[in-house]
């Protein structure tokens, strides 16, 4: 029995419309595969909104912490007005409409409830913050689920927090793959056998003890992979609002071109250092499992997009893509006394880990006489002072002269599985920078071997992924 997973993404469920053109996809891949699973996200901006549903929700029960009840007030009346609408605009048995107005209603009165709470205690906890921000794939999944119905396709909503099981690192939640698994199969296995096609949530799963968490921002695609290894699914197709994965981010290179294939690899580094279309985490249970993934667009689905594969043949030139992480710091630790003086990196990065600042990127230069790091830029003062307490007596005697940080930095990173076997790229993507004046800072080959990472000021990234684009074989 073949089994494909379909998962679309906020744009895709954006509106009634959307919702529509997601049903007819998912009756299109019912005429091919013989079980079909939807996952979904929040419903996100659409035209006339300002924000996605995630957004929104996040805003107000921070806003909340802060002792304002205005705002959670406005945001669930636009967040009914908008959940309505779809509902309105999707399904037409007035018995169905209503029962789902009332579900989505029961979800947003939660919401209000929470709020109010948070207000009350005056701060809000990354538990909270789950609570409340994963409710808009819970308000998603049932409309779609109707709006399936609706198409005369069997659907039924399922919240993953009974099938995607997580430890408790609130906001950013690991699953916990055994009981993942068992769960899943569990719960979706019969629903598949009856010929029903779940709808199931994005982004949210559960600990062992029930209580919701999330798989961090944009997690829905992990959601979507994990579900597919659970079932064994035959693909994993990856719907969004472009064409696939593409050469750098359109929003940076209006001419970036659509990717045909990728490596699993390629697809990770790609994901890691910054393009937004996966989730950085989406790659790794398919990769172990051997599932392809392809990414397309739902409002353009003759397109072919993009196959993410194990083995993919190495057909689009050493530099595949270019993407880019902004808003990134440069901490240098250096000194001629930290020759030969063993332990200073791994210090070093004991006093970052203390600080529960993850490191994005490292290089050591001149011989052991400095060491440099990438951090996020929110979490350089806190970094600077822990390295100063660390390296104190070290800074006395003059045997460190030296933590400097460059705070508005950029990471650039041009990805191919061939970059590291190609002689000359490094030298080609350095030369591409250098003709448009731009400085780099540092420059790490990924241990990965599929890409090559630049630090650049944030004020020359745009540019600098401009003219590594360039080097992308068309
Ligand atoms: P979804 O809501 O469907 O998950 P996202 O907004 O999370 O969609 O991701 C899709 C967006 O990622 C695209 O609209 C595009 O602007 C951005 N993006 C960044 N880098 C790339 C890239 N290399 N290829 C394609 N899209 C990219
Ligand atoms: N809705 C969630 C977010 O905005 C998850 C996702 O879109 O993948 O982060
Ligand atoms: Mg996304």
């Amino acid at each position: 029995m073949s089994l494909v997973v379909l998962k679309f993404g906020g744009t895709s469920v954006r509106d009634a419309q959307a919702m529509q053109q997601v049903a007819r996809i998912a009756r299109t891949a019912g005429a091919s595969w013989d079980n079909v699973v939807v996952v979904t996200s929040a419903m996100g901006k659409s035209p006339t909104d300002a924000i996605k549903v995630t957004d929104s929700l996040l805003i107000a029960s921070r806003t909340a912490a802060e002792g304002d009840s205005e705002t959670f007030h406005r945001v669930r009346r636009e967040l009914a007005d908008k959940h309505q609408a779809a509902i309105d605009g999707v399904i037409t048995n007035p018995d169905e409409r209503q029962r789902i107005s009332q579900e989505v209603e029961q979800l947003l009165s939660g919401f209000e409830m929470l709020c109010a709470s948070v207000r009350v205690l005056g701060e809000i906890t990354p538990r909270a913050l789950d609570a409340i921000s994963g409710l808009g794939e819970r308000m998603a999944a049932r409309i779609l689920a109707a709006a399936l119905r609706n198409n005369g396709i069997a659907a039924q909503a399922v919240d993953a927090t009974e099938i995607i099981i997580t430890n408790d690192y609130y906001q950013s939640a690991a699953p916990l793959m055994d009981a993942t698994r068992e769960k899943t199969r569990a719960r979706l296995l019969p629903l598949l056998a009856a010929g029903i096609v779940p709808v199931v949530t994005g982004f949210i799963g559960a600990t062992a003890s029930g209580v919701p968490t999330t798989l961090g921002r944009g997690g829905s695609d992990y959601s979507a992979s994990l579900i597919g290894a659970a079932l064994s699914a035959d693909e994993v197709h990856n719907y969004t609002d472009v064409d696939g994965v593409m050469t750098a981010d359109p929003r940076i290179v209006p001419d970036a071109r659509t990717i045909k294939v990728l490596t699993g690899q390629e697809m990770s580094e790609l994901a890691f250092f910054g393009a937004q279309v996966l989730h950085p985490m989406t790659i790794a249970p398919l990769l172990e499992s051997g599932i392809p993934l392809r990414v397309k667009n739902s409002f353009n689905p003759q397109h072919p997009g993009t196959l993410i594969i194990h083995d993919a043949a190495r057909s689009e030139g050493a530099v595949k893509a270019v993407t880019v992480i902004d808003q990134v710091s440069l901490v240098t630790v250096a000194g001629r006394g930290m020759k030969g003086v063993p332990g200073i990196a791994g210090r070093t990065f004991m006093a970052v880990a203390h600080t529960n600042t993850s490191v994005l990127m490292i290089s050591q230069a001149s011989a052991e006489q400095s060491i440099c790091f990438v951090i996020p830029r929110a979490a350089a003062t806190k970094v600077l002072h822990e390295l100063e307490h660390e390296f104190n007596r070290e800074l006395g005697h003059q045997e460190i002269d030296r933590i400097g940080v460059m705070e508005d930095e950029a990471i650039v990173t041009a990805v191919g599985k061939a970059i590291a076997e190609t002689p000359g790229v490094s030298g080609r993507v350095c030369t591409a920078l250098g003709a448009q004046g731009i400085n780099i800072h540092a420059i790490a080959q990924g241990s990965s071997e599929c890409g090559i990472s630049l630090i650049v000021g944030s004020k020359d990234s745009r540019e600098a992924v401009r003219a590594i684009h360039a080097l992308t074989s068309a």
